[in-house]
């Protein structure tokens, strides 16, 4: 084998093209190769199909390939345009290793949908000396090819949520397959729109709106007024995420109106938001080491641990319903204002929140792809779109199937 059969294939190339030349150049740390196809060859028109269309022209083109040992690939060919007999059209051929008009090789591109879900778009763009911008449009690119051949027609149950991509603007709102635990749609907005955008975007992807039987969102008044007109046969539920978020918060506004004359809670803040068995040594120290008796930030953070534990201990709806009554009437006369008024917001969402028990719909999902999401606005640092954001979302949460495939072994692929 010679040495441009060798890289045809390796390049995975196919009559009728093939390697012409290589050339290595190690000062620039690149090798670059040529192909051509054999002279005389005919190709199918891509307009209409027509096969055996006479060559009208060639255009230069380059695309960057994956690397070869440390050095930078590129592919070079004159890439052929048809004058098809037929429909009359001049049109390029297209190339089996690339997407039309991409100045990358579909390899390469697979390498960088594979790193991007482990790495931040930055820094893949660093490792490739490639441009971050161009990777965007690769990833949104297939991302979009992905999605558009995605089935919903089997969705039932969905989790609405928010999250802000830029501290407190650019509200983004994603729907979840609560079933199959992945991602169907994103889009930037937190309101009635967003919730049509949704509808729409489920019916040209065979879902059907009617279908769709419970709906897990937060306590949020334009999604509850956006929910019940669009997905008139979902049930509402309040997902206790959510829930013990509105309790952490009440418990902050508690603590940052006791620090002030009770300096022993300064650096305590973390101790009551975090869950206790995520505590680190000096945490749990300096938990023991507070007059929890005297202080109403105590007296907050139980009432926030009995609310966690109503989600943890109850099996059903009925069961649910006791301990939720319970608690209301001990967070009604705790004499703690933002849990007072707390009590009264749970309260007109009461039926919401035990609707989840039942429905099983309080699983836990929505908090870790809450986390995922954290990830994913990691790795989309610096290009804080709600775009980017979504794409990213899209990449780790999804479960898209048709991606390409990482470009190594599939088995150790991430
Ligand atoms: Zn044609």
């Amino acid at each position: 084998m010679n040495e441009q059969s060798l890289f045809t294939a390796a390049l995975g190339l196919s009559a009728p093209w093939e390697v012409a030349s290589v050339q290595f150049d190690q000062e620039q740390g690149r090798i670059d190769f040529k192909l051509k196809f054999r002279r005389g060859s005919k190709f199918s028109c891509a307009a209409c199909g027509l096969e055996s269309q006479p060559l009208h022209d060639t255009k230069p083109r380059t695309w960057r390939h994956l690397n070869f040992f440390q050095y930078e690939a590129y592919i070079h060919a004159d890439v052929p345009r048809t004058k098809c007999t037929a429909c009359g059209k001049v049109i390029q051929v297209p190339v089996a290793w690339a997407s039309s008009g991409s100045g990358f090789t579909l390899l390469f591109e697979a390498l960088v949908l594979t790193l991007c879900r482990v790495m931040p778009v930055n820094s893949v763009a660093q490792l490739l000396c490639v441009g971050a911008d161009a990777l965007w449009v690769i990833l949104k690119r297939h991302v979009t090819q992905a999605r558009r051949q995605e089935d919903f027609s089997k969705v039932r149950r969905v989790g609405i949520d928010e999250t802000a991509s830029r501290r407190g603007h650019n509200y983004i709102t994603l729907v979840h397959d609560m079933d199959a635990r992945r991602l169907i749609f994103g889009c930037s907005g937190r309101d009635q729109a967003t919730i049509a955008s949704f509808v729409k975007d489920l019916k040209a992807h065979q879902g059907d709106p009617l279908a769709i039987n419970a709906a897990c969102i937060d306590m949020s008044k334009a999604y509850i007024a956006g929910v019940s007109k669009p997905l008139p046969n979902a049930d509402i539920t309040f997902d206790p995420f959510h829930i013990i978020q509105l309790a952490n918060q009440a418990l902050e506004v508690v603590r940052r109106d006791e620090v002030k004359y009770e300096p022993i809670l300064k650096k305590s803040r973390w101790i009551w938001l975090k869950d206790q068995s995520k505590w680190s040594v000096k945490q749990s120290r300096l938990f023991k080491s507070l007059p929890k008796a005297r202080l109403l930030t105590a007296r907050a953070w139980r009432l926030k641990q009995s609310l966690r534990e109503l989600f943890q201990t109850a099996q059903s709806a009925a069961e649910a319903a006791l301990l939720f009554d319970a608690w209301y009437s001990w967070a009604r006369r705790c004499r703690l204002e933002p849990f007072k008024r707390l009590a009264t917001t749970l309260l007109a969402h009461r039926q919401g929140i035990l609707n989840g028990f039942d429905s099983g719909l309080s699983n836990g999902y929505v908090e870790g792809a809450n986390s995922l999401i954290q990830a994913a606005k990691a790795k989309a640092r610096g290009y804080r779109r709600s775009e980017n954001m979504i794409t990213i979302a899209y990449l780790l949460l999804g479960k898209l199937e048709h991606l390409p495939r990482s470009p190594f072994n599939t088995r150790c692929s991430v």
